[in-house]
């Protein structure tokens, strides 16, 4: 079983907190869909040998391509692996991407899950962060896609921004329960470098939010969330029933997946590796039968570092047993860390699984750096 990640590299605008690989030109889309389709071709050992379960396009926006390129990027596919056991075809949308027109032709062309960039309900808000939709396109996106019958859409919100009141927030909540759609995932703003925000932040032209706003966001929306009956299944992710992100949830569990296009990672269960974070690279490279992508070999520590920050972050958490494929001194150390966040009840054992207590969730993040292990 395995998954397959489309990277689209192509923006038509640069979101300030945005550190996902992405060019606002748009000229090289020929060259990205001749290079992609040749990486396709390169991974057809892989597609002979894995079952492939779920399909993500994300960027970048994908929806910046047009219906004929997307189709043959998915033709492209089809000839190489077998959709007889797809369950998923998610495609990022931007909301002013979105028309009826648009939604028929994805659906045609096999897509059964939205995930749309909405962020914020705001015009403020989302002209602080540059977005290229105002509240009405968004509004108006979800109402179109659920007319048009998706019935597996997921939308992402931003909270931690510095500008935003906790009433602003409360509003942004309950407008996203309202909007019926199925999934939520709801990130805290993080400054990463390279972006606006990260230069703002050092020119003092930003603040972080003080952490009680943060925790004060995040309890509101687990809770006005849980009572709108969505599961809570991932630190970021609530969904109604049986429609939790399948590809994601995949990446929590350390399955396989294939990653295409600039800057996108894959995982064979042993093995990482990463294409060239460059447009004009990956695609002259993949051209001219050039080495496009790096690889390393993940040790004991790295594994079990990645599966404890994986697991810890799903509600399911991991199962023991799994520690059994780890070297003694880690196991060692994991025992130890378990008595000792189990005294301090951040996590509990139910089942054979482990995981984050509901009450500690927030500081989840502080948890899973306490059970990392160094060599
Ligand atoms: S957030 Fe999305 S739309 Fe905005 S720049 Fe990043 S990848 Fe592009």
């Amino acid at each position: 079983m395995a998954g397959i990640y489309i990277h689209v590299p192509f923006c038509y605008t640069r979101c300030s907190y945005c550190d996902f690989y992405k060019t606002t030109d748009q000229q090289l889309k020929d060259e990205y869909i001749k290079a992609l389709c040749k990486e396709i071709e390169l991974n057809r050992t892989f597609f002979l040998k894995e079952d492939i379960q779920t399909i993500y396009f994300g960027g970048g926006t994908p929806s910046t391509l047009s219906i004929s390129e997307l189709e043959k990027i998915i033709l492209t596919l089809k000839e190489f692996a077998s959709f007889k056991n797809l369950q998923e075809l998610t495609l990022e949308v931007n909301p002013d991407d979105v028309n009826e027109e648009y939604i028929k032709d994805i659906v045609a062309l096999g897509v059964n899950r939205l995930s749309m960039g909405i962020q914020s309900f705001f015009d403020s808000h989302l002209r602080k962060m540059n977005r290229r939709h105002n509240a009405d396109q968004a509004q108006r996106a979800i109402h179109i896609a659920n007319e048009m019958g998706i019935k597996n859409m997921s939308i992402d919100l931003i909270y931690g921004l510095p500008y935003m009141t906790f009433d602003e927030w409360k509003e942004n909540v309950r407008l996203a329960i309202a909007s019926n759609v199925q999934h939520i995932s709801a990130y805290h703003l993080t400054f990463e470098k390279g972006t606006l925000y990260y230069d703002y932040l050092k020119k003092g032209k930003l603040k972080e939010v003080p952490e009680e706003s943060s925790i004060e966001q995040f309890d509101y929306l687990v809770s006005a969330l849980k009572d709108a009956g969505f599961e809570h299944y991932e630190i970021s992710n609530f969904s109604r029933k049986g429609l939790e992100s399948k590809h994601n949830s995949n990446y929590w569990t350390g399955m396989k997946y294939l990653g295409l296009g600039p800057s996108a990672h894959s995982f064979d269960g042993i093995n990482r590796m990463w294409n060239v974070r460059d447009l004009r690279k990956y695609c002259h490279a993949l051209l001219n039968d050039q080495s496009y992508t790096e690889k390393e070999t993940l040790t004991d520590t790295d594994r079990y570092n990645e599966f404890v920050m994986l697991g810890l972050r799903t509600q399911k958490g991991f199962h023991l047993d799994f520690m059994e494929t780890f070297n003694s001194k880690i196991k060692h150390h994991f025992n130890n860390e378990l008595r000792h966040q189990l005294k301090q009840n951040n996590v509990v054992v139910l089942d054979g699984f482990c995981f984050v207590s509901e009450e500690r969730k927030m500081i989840t993040d502080s948890i899973i750096s306490d059970f990392f292990y160094v060599d």
